[in-house]
């Protein structure tokens, strides 16, 4: 798994919360069932049968692949809508590109992140470029909706590409875990990322027998995925394997320990319940009923953008010579 590589003896340390903080306990350990997304690229649903209360602000996490292509299988999205809500994609392995209506895409790699606000609202296609089509390869990341709250709900849509050499690399006291913080701040330590809803996202890599607790925010949640390996969660050391969801507690802080035998490698998320009602169907993440209505009508319309000329299949050039 590269993502971002560092030895952690040389990164700074996170400092161990104060003996007087208060453990977060671990409230349920739940397996993400596995899916398929877009054009059919395997996914784990990471918070399937989890209260959206629970995961406030929140709304859905896929965890994509991880999956070995072979030549011609590499998949991606057709152009589809969003509004509502902001989408964060992480990719660990692989490459993504990413193109959307108000001129916004790029190329995404091992550690970089590609932030989306949807906002009022916004068209866009994520695909495998065409050379990793033709050569297949490894593909894993992880793609996060975080709310917005209503009075955000409608703001202007924007883009972020933030490289993985920008994330915020710490350790833990002893060296035995990685961490890049890519949004929020851990231990005063601030990551690139910025929400229009306070979040912190961490991925943690752990040794095998090594342990971390974290100091984290009381005013956040506090959701840890397993992305690979095995270890335990939480004070009680509760078995944790990759493809399982923690919810913490309330509390302030967070541990993760790594089997003796295992690596563990971590998704760390939290960030301020927005409490509102929540209806999430099919693209849009909105307060109402009527208000997911509306959007469909909206898209139906083109009010959500239309996809750019040079994505349609019209050639311009062409068309504007032979008029
Ligand atoms: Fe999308």
């Amino acid at each position: 798994m590269p993502a971002v590589t560092a030895d952690p003896i040389t990164l700074p340390r996170v400092t161990p919360p104060s003996p007087a903080a208060t453990a977060r306990p671990v409230v349920s350990v739940t397996t993400a069932p596995r899916g398929f997304e877009g054009e059919g690229f395997p996914v784990h649903r990471a918070f399937a049968g989890v209260d959206l209360r629970v995961l406030d602000p929140f709304i859905h996490m896929d965890q994509m692949g991880e999956v070995e292509y072979a030549p011609g299988e590499p998949k991606g999205t057709p152009w589809h809508p969003h509004r509502g809500f902001e989408t964060v994609t992480y990719m660990i392995d692989g490459q993504m590109a990413h193109s959307d209506s108000h001129g916004g895409g790029g190329l995404i790699s091992d550690g970089d992140t590609q932030w989306m606000t949807a906002g009022a609202g916004i068209l866009h296609i994520e695909t495998p470029p065409e050379e990793v089509v033709l050569a297949g390869g490894l593909f894993h990341g992880l793609q996060l909706w975080v709310n917005l709250p209503k009075v955000q709900k409608l703001a202007t849509p924007r883009y972020q590409d933030i490289t993985g050499g920008r994330v915020a690399l710490l350790s833990s006291p002893d060296g035995g875990a990685l961490l890049r913080v890519i949004a929020g701040e851990v231990d005063g330590h601030a990551g690139p990322g910025s929400t229009h809803t306070p979040i912190t996202l961490v991925h943690v890599t752990l040794a095998p027998g090594a342990s971390l607790t974290l100091p984290w925010r009381q005013d956040f949640n506090a959701l840890a995925y397993a992305l690979s390996g095995r270890g335990y969660v939480g004070p009680k050391g509760r078995p944790f394997e990759s493809g399982q969801l923690a919810v913490f507690g309330t509390g302030d802080s967070v541990t993760l320990e790594a089997a003796p035998t295992s690596d563990l490698d971590v998704f760390l998320l939290g960030g301020q319940p927005i409490r509102e009602p929540v209806v999430a169907y099919g693209p849009f993440v909105m307060n109402t009923r009527a208000e997911i209505v509306q959007a469909f009508e909206d898209y139906q319309k083109g009010r959500l953008g239309t996809i750019p000329a040079a994505h349609s299949g019209v050639d311009a050039s062409t068309d504007a010579a032979t008029e």
